[in-house]
């Protein structure tokens, strides 16, 4: 390695240090101000368009879980981390949306769903969990959270709030589905709310899901922007991309865009994806 990367990596693990620490105090604090316990609060790090040295960097540093929105950009980096550290026991999260067609592919890399928003996603997602562990490449079923759309605006991702049969109907699917685990509940506030009443209404639904359950239904809920609210509403694992990795670049590592005037132009708005970018 040349002196010139070795102070890069120097750089960049005494930033990641700080912001690791700083973001593990943010959630303490938050946790402390509404009484509740922080152990009972996964912090996921989400690690997209960042490479898979700031992954090594993070689990030397002890985070054993992270979360990834991009199949491909998730596969390549598992891929990285799992050649430089074969040993470390890491379970990936994927937090975005999901292609039916490349349920085999997250089957294969991921430990947890956090995004599933539709029976014919889950039975893809079942049926490649399945074919995973029948071949030895994955030792546990995978663990799914179903995604709730807060404001029925289902084409950003998410089964309707209002819809509660539907709701039901998949959480049932995926606690029964052999190769699946169901977690519980994910949301991600509609732009524009103001996050207390998104997650307010997101707790409310899992409580009501709840009933249902013999098990404790987890909640996915919180990024950077509105960690605390989430926390003061019950959340059991924030996603923090931001708060914890620095801003993100305008282009994902696995995407090549050829150098053209349109390259320049920021991608589309997290509204056409359904989840921030
Ligand atoms: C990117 C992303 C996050 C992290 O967002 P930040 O605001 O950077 O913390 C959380 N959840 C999902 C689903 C994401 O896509």
């Amino acid at each position: 390695m040349s002196t010139v990367q070795r102070a890069r990596d120097a750089d960049r693990t005494a930033e990641l240090t700080a912001a690791l620490g700083a973001a593990r105090a943010r959630l303490a604090r938050a946790a402390e101000s509404v009484g509740r316990n922080v152990n009972e609060i996964e912090l996921l790090p989400i690690t997209k368009y960042f490479p898979a040295t700031d992954v090594i960097i993070l689990n030397q540093l002890g985070c054993l879980a992270f979360g990834e929105s991009r199949e491909q950009e998730a596969a390549d980096k598992v891929a990285s981390v799992r050649a430089e550290l074969p040993e470390a026991p890491i379970r990936w999260h994927m937090v975005g949306r999901i292609q039916r067609n490349k349920a085999r592919a997250v089957a294969g890399w991921a430990h947890t769903a956090h995004s599933v928003d539709s029976t014919r996603l889950l039975t893809a997602l079942d049926r490649a969990a399945g074919e995973a562990l029948a071949a030895g490449a994955r030792p546990e079923p995978l663990r799914v959270y179903i995604q709730i759309s807060l404001d029925g605006d289902t084409a950003r991702g998410g089964v309707d709030v209002d819809a509660p049969d539907l709701v039901d109907e998949i959480c049932g699917s995926a606690n029964t589905a052999e190769a699946l685990e169901f977690a519980g509940l994910m949301g991600i506030p509609p732009l524009e709310w103001d996050p207390d009443d998104a997650f307010a209404r997101l707790a409310a639904e899992r409580d009501r899901v709840q009933r249902d359950y013999q098990h404790r239904l987890e909640l996915s809920a919180g990024m950077s922007g509105d960690l605390e609210s989430a926390v003061k509403h019950g959340s059991t694992c924030v996603r923090v991309g931001t708060a914890l990795m620095g801003q993100r670049p305008l282009t994902s590592p696995a995407v090549v865009t050829p150098v053209t005037s349109s390259s320049q132009t920021p991608p589309p708005p997290p509204s056409a994806e359904g989840s921030p970018r």
